[in-house]
C-alpha cells in the first residue's frame, strides 16, 4: 500500500494574488513562481489539493458557477506552465461550518476521497487560518510570505509562533525547494535522521 502526501495548498495570497472577493476570470494572475513549486513538489510526489475558503458565495458576491470558471482560469493558467493539480476543495460558507477553515472538513474529505496520509502531507497557506487549520487536522504546517503572510509575519509574529510553522517562505516556490530539496523531508518524517521523527 503506498503512502499518499498531499501538499495542502491555500489558493488567495498563496497559488492567486489576493484581490478581495476574487469574482472574474480576468481578474485571475498567478503568483511568481507558484506553476514551478506546484511542478516541483508533484514531480517529488505530492498529491496538490488545493483547499480555499469562499465565503463570497454564501455573502451573495459570486456564484458558485462564476467561482468554477475562475479555478479553471487558474488551472488554464497553470497548466499552460506544466503544473497540474490533483483536487480542489472549497468552502462556500462565511457562517460556522465544519468545512470551513481552520475548521477541518475540506481535508477529512480529501483524506477520505484520496487516500492522503497525514502524517507526511502539510498545510501551506498566508493567513493565521491556513496555520490553525494544520494543527486542528494533525499536520504541520508552513506559512508563506505573499499574500497576507508578510503582514502576519511582521505585525502578528506571536500568533504565527504560537501555531508554530516548520517553515517559513517568501513564496511557494521557495517552500517547494525547502520541501523536496531541503530540510522539509525531515521535518515531515519522509528520511531518517534529521531533525524529524523516524517512520
Ligand atoms: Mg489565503
Amino acid at each position: 500500500m503506498g503512502m499518499v502526501k498531499a501538499a495542502f495548498i491555500d489558493r488567495d495570497g498563496t497559488v492567486l494574488d489576493n484581490m478581495g472577493y476574487l469574482n472574474h476570470p480576468a481578474r485571475v494572475r498567478l503568483l511568481p513562481g507558484v506553476a514551478c513549486g506546484i511542478r516541483l513538489l508533484r514531480e517529488a510526489g505530492w498529491k496538490i489539493v488545493v483547499i480555499t475558503n469562499q465565503g463570497g458565495i454564501e455573502r451573495g458576491y459570486y456564484t458558485h458557477d462564476v467561482l468554477h470558471i475562475i479555478n479553471l482560469r487558474m488551472l488554464e493558467l497553470l497548466w499552460a506552465e506544466g503544473a497540474l493539480i490533483d483536487a480542489l476543495y472549497y468552502s462556500p460558507f462565511v457562517s460556522e461550518s465544519p468545512c470551513k477553515k481552520p475548521n477541518t472538513g475540506m481535508i477529512e474529505r480529501a483524506v477520505r476521497e484520496l487516500g492522503i496520509d497525514l502524517r507526511s502531507s502539510f498545510v501551506v497557506g498566508d493567513q493565521l487560518i491556513d496555520l490553525e487549520l494544520a494543527r486542528r487536522a494533525g499536520c504541520p504546517s508552513i506559512l508563506v510570505l505573499t499574500g497576507f503572510g508578510l503582514g502576519f509575519y511582521e505585525y502578528m509574529r506571536d500568533k504565527v509562533e504560537e501555531l508554530s510553522p516548520i517553515f517559513i517562505g517568501e513564496d511557494l516556490l521557495e517552500v517547494a525547494e525547502w520541501v523536496v530539496n531541503g530540510e522539509g523531508s525531515y521535518y515531515l518524517g519522509l528520511k531518517k535522521g534529521g531533525v524529524g521523527k523516524e517512520l
